[in-house]
């Protein structure tokens, strides 16, 4: 085998003189003059220019070993934008280790590629630039929250894949079983179960970097398959958990970026909501909303006759806001599920433009303008409905207008805590979990969650230990405080309308293990995906998943997923139902 000396990307002037042997793929080449050519090798360092002899047929991503002596470039053709531009490998002898077809789009720039084409040949995108610094950055990252969970007395426990469902709310993946046909394993949406397990089992701190499984509807943020730091703890509380985990996404952090964060500040849910209009707030940039209730509450206009009316304000917005642009807003708002959305110009001298000013007090108006600090070439932007839905409204329009691109404004992690117990009310009056069901209530609410009965308005008011940790307004993961006493967790059931035998063949396991000595315990996960996309300015989590799914969930590289023979079928008991139409 060839000896390689170097890596192309490294050589610089302090190397002038040596002998040198490096590896890569062609990634330019250009004719200079009568008997030479130039070649730009390419290995994931970078990038170096090597003299050749122009009688030699090098093309495009042959894999070469290229020797020659590391020379200095003549002064006019010096690349300042290259990290090798003042050297060059002369008298170089060349050494084809491969030949290759013409690739199917451009290496090394990543314009107007179809995504379907970039992901069929990943194996040719991965020796772009930026894959190459992703998949690096990812590694660097889970390599840091490895020694990080370790040095905090962590250990990692490798949880089965072939399981019974858990309770994380999404739709399963199935395997069919071959030995029991007609019974299926499902793969994890988390090792949710399996980690409590491990706290009956005494193991204290467990953590691990789990692939899980949700059959969701693909989007930037979310693939079917993704990594999880999962993490959980005996004997501790949220303030514990909290801790830990900020501890190695901090350490993640500095390992990619080399600076540490010291912020990881706590919000309540009800702030959030309150102040942003979301339980995942991206606190880079203000704009938070007002509230101007009270400032109604004698109004003549209908549409604000109603229990709460928040604002916010978009500044300096006047000339850049048309009226087809506020049109196209409020047609937003009412998909969001608005009765509408008001809006008033703030002009010169603070003269108000909007079309409800006529249905608007003087001192209603001055008043919404005093609230939002709105000021000539301002525009505000009002709902008035019930609160969740006003601050869920105005939240998805203050990330609509106000959303800095995913490079700027920093690394602002934030806690959200205290989430309701319950999200919500189905149809058949029983309340919605908003986290799973082994998920402790508010110390504080315990009682109000006993008094509530069955009330569902009293039941959304209850609190849980329920944490999640947000970035930039993206949700890295969340976690809990669990219930490790019987009668609480058969009182969640009962509210939630599981039956015993329901609650005994979903988490019999679970139930039966915590008789035998549960220690208090609480935890968390949190997408690793997610945070290397931040760490690397990515908008899409695909940008940092070696092999990705496209949007339709399927993998163009390896055709998956595919039809299996009738044999195999047969083995496992199954008959596929022709497709409807
Ligand atoms: N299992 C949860 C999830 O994957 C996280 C946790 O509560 O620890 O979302």
């Amino acid at each position: 085998m060839t000896n390689r000396t170097d890596y192309c990307g490294t050589l610089t002037t302090a190397d002038v003189g040596r002998s040198v042997t490096v590896c890569g793929w062609v990634s330019k080449r250009r004719e200079h003059g009568e008997h030479l050519a130039f070649v730009d090798l390419r290995d994931h360092t970078g990038i170096v220019q090597c003299v050749v002899d122009k009688a030699r047929d090098l093309r495009s991503e042959y894999v070469l070993a290229i020797t020659g002596i590391v020379r200095e470039r003549p002064d006019d053709t010096i690349n300042a934008a290259l990290a090798t531009g003042a050297i060059e490998i002369g008298d170089a002898t060349v050494e084809v280790l491969s030949v290759a077809e013409p690739p199917p789009f451009q290496i090394d720039s990543r314009v107007d590629v179809d995504e379907t084409i970039r992901i069929r040949h990943r194996y040719l995108d991965l020796r772009n630039k930026r894959m190459q610094s992703n998949l690096r950055t990812r590694a660097k990252v889970n390599s840091a929250i490895r020694n990080g969970m370790e040095s905090e007395g962590f250990v990692e426990v490798e949880t089965p894949m072939l399981i019974a469902s858990t309770p994380e709310g999404a739709r399963d993946f199935v395997v069919p079983s071959r030995l029991k046909p007609g019974s299926f394993y499902a793969l994890p949406q988390s090792p949710q179960l399996f980690k409590q397990l491990c706290m009956v089992g005494g193991i204290d701190r467990y953590f691990q970097i789990a692939r899980c499984m949700r059959d969701e509807d693909l989007r930037a943020d979310r693939q079917f398959e993704f990594s999880q730091l999962d993490m959980e703890m005996s004997f501790a509380d949220g303030d514990d958990v909290r801790a830990a985990v900020s501890e190695a996404v901090a350490l993640a952090t500095e390992a990619v970026t080399g600076s540490r964060p010291t912020e990881f500040p706590e919000m309540s849910w009800h702030d959030a909501m309150n102040r942003f209009g979301s339980d995942k707030p991206d606190v880079r940039f203000a704009m938070e909303l007002a509230e101007l209730t009270d400032l109604f509450s004698d109004t003549g206009f209908k549409a604000f006759q109603a229990p709460c009316i928040k604002g916010i304000c978009m500044k300096g917005a006047a000339d850049e806001l048309g009226r087809n642009k506020l049109d196209n807003l409020t047609d937003a708002a009412k998909r969001w599920g608005a009765k509408g959305l008001v809006w008033l110009k703030v002009g010169e001298d603070g003269e108000v433009t909007s079309p409800v000013a006529k249905f608007m007090s003087e001192s209603e108006i001055a008043g919404v303008l005093e609230r939002l600090g709105a000021e000539t070439g301002d525009v505000c932007f009002l709902v008035a409905d019930g609160w969740r839905k006003t601050v869920h409204i105005l939240g998805l329009l203050r990330i609509e207008l106000g959303r800095p691109a995913v490079t700027e404004g920093g690394l602002n992690f934030l806690w959200v805590v205290d989430f309701p117990l319950f999200e919500d009310v189905d149809e058949a009056g029983n309340p919605v979990p908003a986290h799973h069901p082994f998920t402790m209530p508010h110390a504080d609410d315990v009682e109000l969650l006993a008094a509530a009965g069955s009330d569902p308005q009293r039941l959304l008011d209850v609190r849980s230990q329920a944490y999640d940790l947000v970035l930039n307004g993206w949700e890295l993961g969340s976690g809990s405080v669990r219930i490790h006493r019987g009668d609480i967790q058969q009182q969640i059931f009962d509210l939630l309308g599981i039956s015993e035998e329901e609650a005994q063949r979903k988490f019999g396991f679970l139930l039966d293990a915590f008789r035998f000595g549960a220690p208090p315990h609480a935890g968390f996960a949190f997408g690793i995906d997610r945070l290397v996309a931040l760490l690397c300015g990515e908008e899409n989590i695909r940008e940092v998943i070696a092999f990705p799914k496209t949007q339709s969930g399927g993998d163009p590289l390896t055709n998956a997923p595919t039809p299996i023979d009738d044999a195999q079928l047969d083995e496992l008991g199954l008959r596929v139902l022709p497709q409807p139409e």
